[in-house]
């Protein structure tokens, strides 16, 4: 029934082609797959899956990819013939079902622009697309054709032994037929996610433009910042600034000449989330966004963000115009600061330090964070992950692809390097604190309107990082972390390992690497 042009797919019951958002809303509540929380949104439960499954996504191996994939754990190779075969089952099962349909774009600026067409069981997973991504314009969707299709189907479950999957759920890429197929898995981040691994290899591969897992804001005076960092590290929560106009909280390409946004709205983490503390995410939420797998106060319709029974990747997703001062087309000029964002919970790097060309480079390859140990164990001990580029679950291709092309653009824009530390203070997790998000705003506001300039700086004796010993708006006791530790040989014994760390993780890198990268690395080792 009706002619998307999708292969294969005329067998469905009814198909519901880009609803007004009013309308998605109605659809989900008449479900019963969703409630409206008191400030006018809709909230939903994603199932089983409440974030992505790392372990689950492949990319088909034929002759387009198998010499531009970095083949391996990340990206696991799919056949061609069983992806047809998976993709025949899916539209077997949609058969007599009901689906929704939303065309929408990817990439702010026209010239990369690129045409999706999102298959949906749910209205509320429509509704995701249409607020996560481009919304076209009534002209652009009357001559909508797609390139790209997304075919979201939570219900269908593989069966392993005939499907060629790991388990039940599954993301896996097509780039020859263009197809991005999710079964198994309700959760949204996969469509998110997905779209952007599929940029991630368009984008430098064909189009020469460097692809980023940061989020952007520009300043009064045209100036362009850049958020890097890994999943809670900060990029949503401190690209929100009132002070700045947000381009976007996720994913970025930086061509020669602008940054642009690949996505059309904002996926904010919700947990703890305070008006006090972030009025512009908190303002966002209202009818017409999505928020996922959160839970109520008793007996009424107010979200409990700090219920994380759960999941703590509690979200929503909203339209970047949700976010008052969004600049429309989500562009800007090249970065005159860049941000690396680090949540480490050893409490070891400093909350704010400016970083050499060359360290600038090694902590890109590196990519460090911390995780916290899930609290219901009772864990203690922080773990380190390290993720290059700040985003290697979504890099089709090999780290040092997007690694020299930030070297290139750093050595020919001069765009300063800080590296911040969101995470822990006076001590590890367990003993410290996380830093006062207004003191990490302060911080950044003082690097980008030059009070940072004028300020002495100390060198940190095991990273070698230069860290102001003034800062505007924040005690000058915790710009350097040793300070903070009540036990100082604790502090450089923590130090002395995490740089081991950062040292180990590097060697994979090594080899790839050019010579001057190497001189970021912590160092500690040569004075031993
Ligand atoms: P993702 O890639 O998963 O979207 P993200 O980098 O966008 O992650 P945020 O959504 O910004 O991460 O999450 C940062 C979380 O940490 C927020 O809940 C924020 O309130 C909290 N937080 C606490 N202290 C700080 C701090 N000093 N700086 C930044 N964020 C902080
Ligand atoms: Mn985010």
């Amino acid at each position: 029934m009706g002619d998307l042009n999708i292969p294969l797919l005329q067998t469905v019951k009814k198909i519901h082609f880009n609803l007004p958002v009013t309308q998605l809303v109605e659809e989900s509540l008449e479900r019963r797959q969703g409630v409206l929380t008191s400030t006018g949104a809709l909230a939903c439960d994603t199932g089983e899956f409440m974030g992505r499954s790392p372990k689950d996504k492949y990319i088909v191996k034929d002759s387009k990819t198998q010499n531009t994939i970095w083949w391996g754990e990340v990206n696991q190779p799919f056949n061609s013939d069983d992806f047809q075969i998976l993709y025949d089952r899916i539209i077997e099962h949609l058969k007599y079902k009901e689906i929704f349909v939303r065309d929408v774009f990817a990439c702010a600026s026209p010239k990369y622009r690129i045409s999706i067409r999102v298959v949906t069981e749910s209205p509320w997973q429509n509704l995701f697309a249409n607020n996560l991504f481009i919304r076209p314009n009534k002209e652009e969707l009357a001559h909508f054709d797609y390139e790209w299709l997304v075919m979201s189907v939570p219900s269908f479950r593989a069966n392993p032994e005939i499907d060629k999957t790991r388990q039940h759920n599954f993301t896996i890429i097509d780039f020859t037929r263009k197809i991005i197929l999710i079964g198994g898995s309700g959760y949204t981040g996969e469509i998110k996610k997905g779209v952007f691994t599929v940029l991630n290899y368009i984008l430098p591969l064909e189009k020469g433009v460097l692809s980023m897992h940061c989020s952007a804001n520009i300043g009064k005076r045209g100036d362009t910042s850049i958020f890097f960092g890994l999943s809670g590290t900060g990029k949503t929560t401190l690209s929100a600034d009132s002070s700045r106009m947000l381009i976007g909280d996720d994913e970025h390409g930086w061509d020669d000449v602008s940054v642009f946004n690949i996505e059309g709205g904002c996926y904010a983490k919700c947990v703890d989330l305070t008006k006090e503390k972030e009025p512009q995410i908190f303002n966002s939420i209202r009818s017409g966004a999505l928020l996922e797998n959160v839970n109520f106060i008793s007996d009424t319709l107010d979200v409990d963000y700090s219920n994380t029974e759960k999941t703590e990747n509690t979200r929503a997703a909203y339209p970047i115009e949700y976010i008052d001062n969004a600049v429309n087309p989500s562009v800007g000029g090249i970065p005159k600061n860049i941000f690396f964002l680090t949540c480490d919970a050893f409490g070891i790097l400093p909350p704010i330090s400016l970083l050499t060309k060359e360290q600038a480079m090694y902590h890109f390859i590196s990519g460090y964070t911390a995780k916290v140990a899930g609290t219901e164990t009772g864990i203690t001990e922080p773990q380190s992950t390290f993720s290059a580029c700040f985003g290697k679950p979504f890099l089709p291709l090999h780290p040092m692809k997007y690694a020299q092309m930030l070297g290139e653009k750093l050595n020919a824009t001069k765009a300063r390097v800080w590296l911040i530390n969101t995470g822990w203070t006076g001590g590890p997790y367990g003993i410290g604190e996380r830093i006062n998000l207004k003191y990490t705003r302060s911080m950044i506001a003082s690097a980008l309107n030059g009070d940072l300039d004028s300020v002495e700086y100390a060198t940190h004796s095991v990273f070698g990082l230069k860290m102001p010993i003034q800062c505007p708006g924040v005690p000058s006791g915790i710009l350097d972390p040793k300070n903070t530790w009540s036990d100082k040989l604790a502090y450089d014994k923590q130090a002395i390992s995490l740089a081991d760390k950062f040292i180990s993780n590097f060697i994979d890198y090594s080899d790839l690497a050019a010579g001057d990268v190497v001189m970021g690395q912590p160092p500690f080792k040569e004075n031993n």
